[in-house]
C-alpha cells in the first residue's frame, strides 16, 4: 500500500479531502458534549457511533408491528421469521466466511459459552484451554467456569499465554513454543483476534494451524477484530469464532451477536450442543414436532426467536460496511494508525509508551499508549477539552481512530492535545 509521511504539528487537508471513505462520517450521528461542542470520538472500539440510517430501520419494524401485530412475522416487509437471514450475507462478508458458516444470535458472551458447549470437550489426557495475556474478563469468567462445570480445576487447566519478558505483548515465536510444549494437553485454544487492553492482534492462521497440528480445538473472540481486520475466517479454518456488534459493527448497545462455525463443522449433528428451537429445521419449525432436527451450519446453533429491533439496527449498520468494503476500511485504518503512532512518537515524552506492536499485521486501528506516571489528569484534561479516549486502569489511554467516522484531522487534534495536556501537569 502508499504509505504518507504525516508531518508531526502539522494539519494537511489533503489527507482527508483525498480519503475515499471521507464521506461516511456524515452518515453517523458524531457526539456532542451537553454544552453543545462536537467532539473528536475515539471510541469505536468500546461502543461505535450509530449510523443515521438506524432510526428508519427500526421505526420501519415499529410500524409493521403497530400495523400487522402477529402477522408481521409473514408480512412485515422484512418477515421477521426470517429476519436473521437479511444479516447474514453482508455479516459473512465483514468477517470472510461463507453465509452459511455465520449467524446472528444472542450476545457475544452467551455465543462464547454455546461455542465451549461443543468445541471444548475435556478428558483428563487433554483438558486445558490456553487464553490470551490480558483477556478480557468476561471471556476468562466463562472459560474458567466451563472448565469447572467439567469438574476440572482451573489452576491446572487454564493456561495464560504471557508475553516474552522484554517485549509488552507476545511474539509469534512464544505462541508457537507454548503450543508445541503443551499442545499435547489442550483441548481449546481461545483467542482474541485483537487484545482489547494492548491492542495486538493474534495471527489467526498461524494459530489455527498450530492448535489443529497438535490436535486442539482452535476458537477465536473477535468482538475488537470484525469490522477492524481484514479477516478471512473460512480460509484461515479456525473451529469457530464469536463477535459483538455494538464496538467497531455501530449497532447499537448490547446489541446482537455473531458466531461462526466452519463449514467442516456444518454437519457435525452429534457434536454436543445446546439446542433450542430456532435451531431447528426451518421449513418445519412451525409443526411443533417433539424431535429436534437440527438445520446444518451455524443457523444449528441457534436458540431463540431473536429480537428484531437491535437486528434492525445491525441492518443499517451492515449496509455502510457493504458499501465501504472491508478491505478499503482497513486501507484507511492502517494510515490512520500510523499517522497517530508517527504524531505520538514525535511527542517524544520520557512517560509515553506504545503498547500496541508496530506491525502492520499486529494490529488493528487501536492504539495504547501508557502513561508510565499514571496520571489520570492527563486523560482527564483530553476529555475536557472534547477528545472522548478511554482510560484503562492502571495508566492506559486507549485511542480508537474508526476509518468509517474518524478523521486525519481527529488524529492531529488528539495529538496536539495529548501533548498540550503532558506539558501541563
Ligand atoms: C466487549 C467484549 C466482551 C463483552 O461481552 P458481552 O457478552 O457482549 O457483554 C467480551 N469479550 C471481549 C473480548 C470483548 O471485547
Amino acid at each position: 500500500m502508499t504509505r504518507h509521511t504525516f508531518f508531526p504539528d502539522r494539519y494537511d487537508p489533503n489527507l482527508d479531502l483525498q480519503d475515499p471513505l471521507s464521506g461516511f462520517k456524515d452518515l453517523f450521528h458524531l457526539p456532542v458534549s451537553p454544552d453543545g461542542q462536537a467532539q473528536r470520538y475515539f471510541c469505536g472500539n468500546s461502543l461505535g457511533l450509530q449510523p443515521l440510517s438506524t432510526r428508519e430501520h427500526v421505526l420501519r419494524e415499529l410500524d409493521d408491528w403497530a400495523r400487522f401485530g402477529v402477522e408481521g412475522h409473514i408480512e412485515a416487509r422484512f418477515p421477521w421469521v426470517r429476519y436473521h437471514e437479511f444479516l447474514t450475507e453482508n455479516m459473512a462478508k465483514v468477517v470472510g466466511a461463507l453465509p452459511s458458516e455465520v449467524v446472528v444470535m444472542n450476545t457475544l458472551t452467551v455465543n462464547l459459552h454455546l461455542m465451549m458447549v461443543s468445541f471444548y470437550r475435556p478428558t483428563p489426557k487433554r483438558h486445558k484451554i490456553l487464553i490470551e495475556f490480558s483477556a478480557f474478563p468476561s471471556d476468562r469468567y466463562a472459560v474458567e467456569s466451563q472448565i469447572r462445570f467439567h469438574g476440572y480445576d482451573p489452576k491446572e487447566s487454564l493456561i495464560v499465554l504471557e508475553p516474552d519478558s522484554e517485549l509488552e505483548y507476545v511474539s509469534h515465536e512464544r505462541i508457537r513454543e507454548v503450543i508445541d510444549l503443551e499442545g499435547d494437553q489442550i483441548a481449546l485454544i481461545l483467542i482474541g483476534s485483537v487484545n482489547y487492553y494492548t491492542g495486538q492482534a493474534y495471527p489467526i492462521k498461524k494459530i489455527t494451524d498450530w492448535g489443529h497440528e497438535k490436535g486442539c480445538a482452535v476458537g477465536f473472540d473477535l468482538a475488537h477484530g470484525a469490522g477492524n481486520l481484514l479477516l478471512d475466517l473460512h480460509g484461515d479454518g479456525p473451529d469457530f469464532a464469536v463477535w459483538c456488534s455494538y464496538k467497531y459493527l455501530n449497532s447499537g448497545p448490547g446489541s446482537l451477536a455473531g458466531c461462526f462455525v466452519h463449514e467442516r463443522h456444518a454437519r457435525s449433528f452429534d457434536l454436543p450442543r445446546f439446542a433450542g428451537w430456532w435451531g431447528h429445521d426451518k421449513a418445519n419449525r412451525f409443526k411443533m414436532e417433539p424431535t429436534l432436527r437440527l438445520m446444518p451450519g451455524a443457523e444449528g446453533w441457534q436458540l431463540s426467536n431473536p429480537p428484531i429491533l437491535p437486528m434492525a439496527c445491525m441492518m443499517a449498520s451492515l449496509e455502510l460496511f457493504d458499501q465501504a468494503g472491508m478491505s478499503a476500511l482497513r486501507q484507511k485504518s492502517l494510515s490512520l494508525h500510523q499517522c497517530l503512532r508517527e504524531q505520538i512518537e514525535a511527542i517524544g515524552h520520557p512517560n509515553l509508551r506504545l503498547l500496541t506492536p508496530a506491525s502492520e499485521e499486529e494490529h488493528g486501528c487501536q492504539l495504547s499508549i501508557q502513561l508510565l506516571d499514571a496520571n489520570r489528569k492527563v486523560h482527564q484534561r483530553l476529555t475536557e477539552n472534547q477528545i472522548i479516549t478511554d482510560w484503562r486502569e492502571p495508566d492506559v489511554i486507549r485511542v480508537a481512530p474508526v476509518p468509517m467516522y474518524n478523521t486525519f484531522e481527529d488524529v492531529y487534534l488528539f495529538s496536539q492535545k495529548l501533548k498540550e495536556a503532558l506539558n501541563e501537569f
